[in-house]
């Protein structure tokens, strides 16, 4: 077993690092603030080679590993989770192509993704964790497809190019019975709607998303049909680590806050990291952020190793989106009554944490997938 990176790893790492630090951190509040997508920052990130990670470098991708991506993932959620996902969610839409596409989509969509967005679609108001049971439809009618439906909380949809849509292909069929589209924005009948108002990871707009009629050649279908879930499933095995590492972010950030400001407030004549109350939290949070690293990087192992990675990506993303709510929560305590201040640092961490234990499937499904998986022996 060996825990070491590689030369290429530590240098990505160590770029993504220093880019959280100089450029995404000094910013991160005012994006905030005004919850808009950060595209100066964003280009920055595209120009370093931080951004479309997983697309192949013959198309203008940095044709990195699993690995590469969640060690910049990391270090972009140590700076901003909210922009580390506007940086990031490239990868969401670049992986069911990844998986599924032919050459002809390869090219045109991942041409796409170099210069600008795409975004993922699959949750819909009446089904997210039950994503078998969506309703959106895609009807062939000779050799089109007629769409029609909605989807909700689709992130960076407002600034995407193209959208990776699930739809129903045979209603009678749950799981069995979807299967994927690459729609352009501009298509007719296709509308996105307003940035929808959140409570953090703000850098990153999700928005509704309405087909009307939606006409597309079969040439825009991903995969085979009915096989839909198949390949979000796929993608989710690569996307969940991600989560678990831009989570192992926000916990170290936590952290690191939580020490710099124990170390100088004093309370009973002394620094309060010295009270052992206080130290054995900050203890606590370095193990949890630690165990939360080791598993994000063996999920993401497994899967460039080509082994099935599913329960770890699991653990990955439970574990490390639970720390990273949690660790911003202690830090808060440690922050005494600035910790409930917009002013400091924790009271974001808490906001951006809290979604990372809702999306890419919620906490309580990562843990359905893991009893599952465990009681197969
Ligand atoms: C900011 C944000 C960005 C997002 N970005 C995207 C995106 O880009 N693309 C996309 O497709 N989706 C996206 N999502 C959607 C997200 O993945 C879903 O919200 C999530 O999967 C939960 O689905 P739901 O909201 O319908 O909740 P529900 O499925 O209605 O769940 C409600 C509650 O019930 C629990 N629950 C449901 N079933 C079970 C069960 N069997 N056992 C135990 N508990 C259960 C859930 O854990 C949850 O606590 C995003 C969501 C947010 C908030």
């Amino acid at each position: 077993m060996d825990f070491a990176l590689t030369e290429e790893q530590e240098m990505i790492r160590d770029l993504a690092r220093k880019f959280a630090r100089e450029v995404i951190a000094p910013k991160a509040a005012e994006v905030d603030a005004k919850a808009e997508f950060p595209h100066d920052i964003v280009s920055q990130a595209r120009e370093l080679g931080l951004m479309n990670i997983n697309v192949p470098d013959e198309f203008g991708g940095t044709g990195g590993t699993v690995l590469d991506l969640i060690l910049v993932a990391e270090q972009l959620g140590w700076g901003c989770s909210g922009i580390g996902l506007a940086i990031l969610l490239n990868n969401l839409a670049s992986d069911p192509i990844n998986v599924a596409a032919n050459e002809a989509q390869r090219k045109k969509y991942f041409g796409k993704l170099a210069e600008g967005f795409g975004a993922y679609a699959l949750t819909e108001p009446g089904a997210g964790s039950d994503a078998s049971a969506i309703k959106t439809r895609a009807e062939k009618k000779g050799k089109e497809w007629v769409i029609n439906g909605q989807k909700i909380w689709i992130s960076n949809a407002s600034v995407a190019e193209f959208f990776v849509v699930f739809a129903k292909t045979d209603p009678a069929q749950r799981s069995h019975g979807i299967t994927a589209f690459l729609i352009d924005r501009g298509t007719r009948g296709l509308s996105v709607g307003k940035p929808l108002a959140k409570m953090g990871q703000k850098a990153s707009p999700a928005c509704e998303i309405f087909f009307e009629d939606v006409v597309l050649a079969d040439s825009q279908r991903l995969g085979p049909e009915n096989e839909g879930f198949k390949i979000a499933m796929k993608v989710f095995d690569r996307s969940r680590p991600m989560v678990g590492a831009m989570a192992t972010g926000v916990a170290q950030r936590a952290l690191d806050e939580a020490v710099g400001y124990a170390k100088e407030r004093l309370a009973f004549g002394k620094p309060i990291i010295e009270q052992e109350g206080i130290g054995f939290k900050i203890a606590e949070m370095g193990m949890r952020a630690e165990a939360a690293r080791l598993l994000s990087r063996r999920a993401a192992w497994l899967k460039d190793r080509g082994e099935n990675n599913t329960l770890a990506a699991s653990y990955a993303k439970a574990f490390g989106s639970d720390t990273a709510m949690w660790a911003a929560t202690e830090a808060a305590q440690i922050f005494g009554g600035y910790g409930y201040s917009k002013e400091y640092p924790p009271e974001k961490l808490m906001r951006d944490a809290k979604v990372m234990q809702i999306y890419e499937g919620t906490n309580e499904i990562q843990r359905l997938i893991m009893s599952r998986r465990l009681s197969r022996g």
